[in-house]
């Protein structure tokens, strides 16, 4: 295993996919100097490198299933021994599974580390159907929604003005029910993990995405004060 670095904060969202955990990691990177570490773009980005751990994790993505414990942890391990995760982290789509969170746990010991707080992110399954389906990105990494966050100017990115936007290939209603289903089974038990840390937040997250993120922002600076 290599040197885990010292790290102040280590934040972890929780929720089903749609819950905005991308979006307000993002806004949590921008108001409090913390890394977003995603392992969904961790492997993305694998998949569009071509790596071995990206053409294994492909057609596991697009089916909407859960990638294997081994390919996201040596993906993961790997970004946490980069010097910026010094600044603190913002765990997004991390852990979702027993092992990764057991493995994330023996990760921040070898550092003298633990999670600071795991943000239980709470939405209504049905929305998330709706809310996923409808989302773009700009290549600058902004998030945008078909009905729930238009770009000021259409096409236009509000962050870099660039007018290049994706979609992923997983973000289709009968993937998103995969993986809702995965989220139940396999990462929703988390939440009680953590409540027995002592650790665990939950917030309402079905309000508008500035509301969600004042909520997050003032458990932010609780845990971190
Ligand atoms: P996300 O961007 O977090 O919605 O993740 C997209 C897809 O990447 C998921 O549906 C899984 O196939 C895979 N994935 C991302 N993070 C993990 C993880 N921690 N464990 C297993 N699979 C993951």
């Amino acid at each position: 295993m290599k040197d885990v670095q010292t790290v102040p904060v280590v934040l972890i969202l929780l929720g089903p996919p749609g819950a905005g955990k991308g979006t307000q990691a993002r806004m949590l990177e921008e108001e409090f100097g913390l890394v977003q570490l995603s392992t969904g773009d961790l492997l993305r980005a694998a998949v569009v490198a071509g790596t071995e751990a990206g053409r294994r994790a492909k057609a596991v993505m697009e089916a909407g299933q859960l990638v294997s414990d081994e390919i996201v942890l040596a993906i993961l391990s790997d970004r946490l021994a980069q010097p910026d995760v010094a600044r603190g982290i913002v765990l997004d789509g991390f852990p979702r599974t027993d092992t990764q969170a057991g493995a994330l746990d023996s990760f921040l010991a070898e550092a003298g580390q633990k999670v600071t707080a795991a943000i239980s992110l709470e939405v209504d399954d049905e929305a998330m159907v709706g809310r996923v389906s409808g989302r773009y990105t700009c290549t600058c990494g902004e998030g945008y929604h078909d009905t729930f966050k238009k770009p000021a100017v259409a096409g236009t990115c509000d962050r870099c003005g660039g007018s290049e936007f994706k979609r992923r290939a997983d973000d289709n209603a009968d993937t998103v029910r995969e993986r809702l289903r995965a989220y139940h089974a396999q990462t929703a038990p988390l939440i009680a993990y953590y409540d027995g840390k002592g650790v665990l937040e939950r917030i309402d997250a079905m309000g508008s995405i500035a509301g969600i993120r004042d909520r997050l922002a003032a458990i932010v600076r609780r845990v971190s004060a």
